[in-house]
């Protein structure tokens, strides 16, 4: 599609630029229809299945956004990419990657069987569930509000506001939580929690009932976009080392058990959640010809119908679109 110069200041650029997002959320939203909301945490379910939003955040502070983009949802599993983060950021990435791997399941998010059968005393990777709950136990702090502080400024630093815990979804998260919970009791009982088992959880459920948009998500992948330097400032916002390791993570195990999927077909890092945001990040390119957003983006989607393993299914098809269009995959 994008042929010659696509020069994103131009405001004819712009606006060429957003009419072909405009229509491609038009088009794909009508493959909201093949998905589901999750219901297994109950107010997840009150979302509304035709919702379809995405934004995109350019390094020379260019937004492109459309759809559904003013809808508010908890980050859900795209905190388990926070998470990690801090905790590298407060004890080191060596110390958290020899508590948990760096491997693909090829499982479910929850799944308890791999935790079994294969690894006994490493969690696959951070952004399943076993991994994320033991990654959560790494955070500094006496409780869930000290363990949640640092994610809270980080979020702060990359989104210009301080977000808030969706009370509602963390209380019924808490409520439904079996699960999780089974997965807490393995933990503990092998020994991996580093901190109290009722501390953990009430922190796990929290990140994920923490309220976020389209915008703070392609926010959070520009950052990662640029090795953890925000673009405008310069600011050191994440260390390199911990945003390049976290986005390899995003790539091999950020969509669940479609990430290779993803990463073949798609080929950017990252991560979803049952809510049905993703964040994703393209890095710079060089190609033979100009195409947009090529010195990097951040991209944020939200579409709560999901297909079989908890991937918006609207969103990734939308992604997918705009990354052979723009030829923003990293391989
Ligand atoms: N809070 C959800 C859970 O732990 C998050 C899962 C997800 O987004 N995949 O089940």
């Amino acid at each position: 599609m994008v042929q010659g110069t696509v020069n994103l200041n131009t405001q004819l650029d712009r606006e060429w630029i957003q009419e072909y997002v405009d229509d491609w959320v038009r088009f794909y939203r009508k493959a909201t229809k093949e998905g589901k909301v999750a219901t297994y945490i109950p107010v997840l379910a009150e979302a509304n299945p035709e919702h379809l939003g995405i934004s995109i955040h350019g390094k020379n502070g260019m937004v492109i956004s459309s759809g559904d983009v003013d809808v508010v949802f908890t980050i859900q599993s795209i905190s388990k990419v926070l998470t990690f983060i801090v905790a590298c950021m407060e004890r080191g990435v060596s110390y958290v990657l020899d508590r948990v791997d760096v491997e693909p399941t090829g499982e479910a998010f929850n799944s308890i069987m791999h935790l079994e059968m294969k690894s006994l005393n490493k969690p696959f990777n951070p952004f399943v569930n076993a991994g994320a709950i033991t990654v959560t136990s790494m955070l500094e702090g006496k409780n869930s509000q000290e363990k949640l502080n640092p994610v809270f400024d980080l979020l702060e630093k990359i989104v210009g506001y301080r977000p808030i815990i969706n009370q509602q979804v963390f209380k019924s998260e808490d409520e439904t939580s079996a699960r999780n919970r089974a997965i807490g009791y393995y933990l503990l009982e092998t020994g991996l929690l580093e901190s109290d088992l009722g501390v953990t959880l009430e922190t796990y459920f929290k990140q994920c009932s923490i309220e976020t948009t389209v915008n703070d998500l392609a926010r959070i992948g520009l950052i990662l976009a640029n090795d953890g330097l925000d673009p405008e400032s310069e600011e050191e916002i994440i260390p390199r080392q911990i945003a390049r390791t976290t986005k390899a993570l995003m790539l091999t195990c950020g969509m669940y058990d479609a990430s290779g999927k993803f990463a073949t077909y798609v080929g950017i890092p990252a991560k979803s959640g049952v809510s049905g945001g993703i964040v994703a990040l393209a890095p710079p390119r060089v190609r033979p010809m100009q195409f947009p957003f090529i010195d990097g983006c951040g991209i944020g989607v939200y579409g709560p119908a999901l297909e079989d393993r908890g991937n918006s299914i609207a969103g990734m098809k939308l992604l997918k679109h705009i990354a052979s269009q723009w030829d923003l995959s990293i391989f």
